[in-house]
């Protein structure tokens, strides 16, 4: 599932291939992928341009002028270009096609196919009307926002929830997942067991420090990617490699030696190093 690197990424990516071009085709496979009927979806989009494209969180938005979409890829969705026009099925559950430009690509249309949209969603909404969406209105600071400062993780972690449920949480803090809480656990040194009420000050300010500096250099890695898939967004990570804790079970700590430990905390496999990271 794509974290806020990865969301990142995939957001840049339909903008530098998409960005300025007219939607000719829109289509969703069934009802349940979007908020609004199928036909709905079609024509609110057909015409549109497609002005920006960001991140809430973990969810891509797409600009479209009077349209909004939300776009949140779960567990193996992606977007990927597809060479031509597809009607959509069960995989490519939301397929867009945007105008050919002259003398770009020889004026070829750019086909996106979401898939697996049905874990997911794409939806419509009027410019606005998204903010009351219950995955973006609950969504607590984005790490890269004035907000997220060492005072406001020390407020939000007086409860005594577990460190890393309370990373996950995304009213805490938004785009984290379980790849980057991981490694952000490590770098700071703070067992993932821990109540967030006993962190010290110093841990705190190590955790805040280990979110950014990690999320930043995970962004310009282009994100983790597990499989590769030449032609899908976002897929083209490289943090993979630079991954301490995540997927290393067994693996000697990079900086003590001792085989990195998986167990299960927040109902998710967690990796820590019990040496560098203490109960
Ligand atoms: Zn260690």
């Amino acid at each position: 599932m794509p974290e806020l690197p990865e969301t990142t990424v995939i957001s840049e990516d339909v903008f530098a291939l998409a960005g300025g071009r007219r939607v000719e085709r829109a289509e969703v496979f069934r009802p349940d992928v979007t908020n609004v009927p199928p036909g709905e979806f079609t024509e609110r989009l057909v015409g549109r341009t497609l002005e920006g494209t960001g991140r809430r969180g973990k969810v891509i938005v797409l600009d479209f002028g009077e349209v909004v979409g939300l776009v949140h890829l779960v567990i193996s969705g992606r977007v990927l270009r597809l060479p031509e026009w597809s009607d959509p099925d069960r995989t490519n559950t939301a397929v867009l096609q945007f105008e050919g430009i002259e003398g770009v690509d020889g004026e070829r249309p750019v086909v996106l196919a979401f898939t697996r949209l049905w874990l997911g969603y794409f939806n419509l909404y009027a410019p606005g009307e998204e903010e009351a969406h219950p995955l973006v209105s609950r969504l607590g600071p984005d790490p890269f926002s004035r907000e997220f400062t060492v005072e406001y993780l020390r407020g939000a972690f007086r409860r005594k929830a577990n460190v890393k449920g309370m990373l996950l949480d995304q009213s805490v803090v938004a785009g984290l997942g379980n790849i980057y809480v991981d490694e952000v656990l490590f770098a700071a040194k703070v067992n993932p067991m821990r109540r967030a009420s006993t962190l010290t000050e110093r841990e705190v300010r190590d955790l805040h420090a280990a979110t950014t500096d990690i999320l930043s250099r995970a962004i310009s890695l282009r994100g983790t990617t597990f499989d590769s898939y030449h032609d899908a967004f976002g897929e083209t990570g490289r943090f993979q490699e630079e991954l301490q804790v995540f997927t290393r079970t067994g693996e000697p700590c990079p900086v003590c030696a001792t085989p990195i430990v998986k167990t299960r905390v927040a109902g998710r496999g967690t990796h820590y190093c019990p040496t560098c990271q203490p109960a």
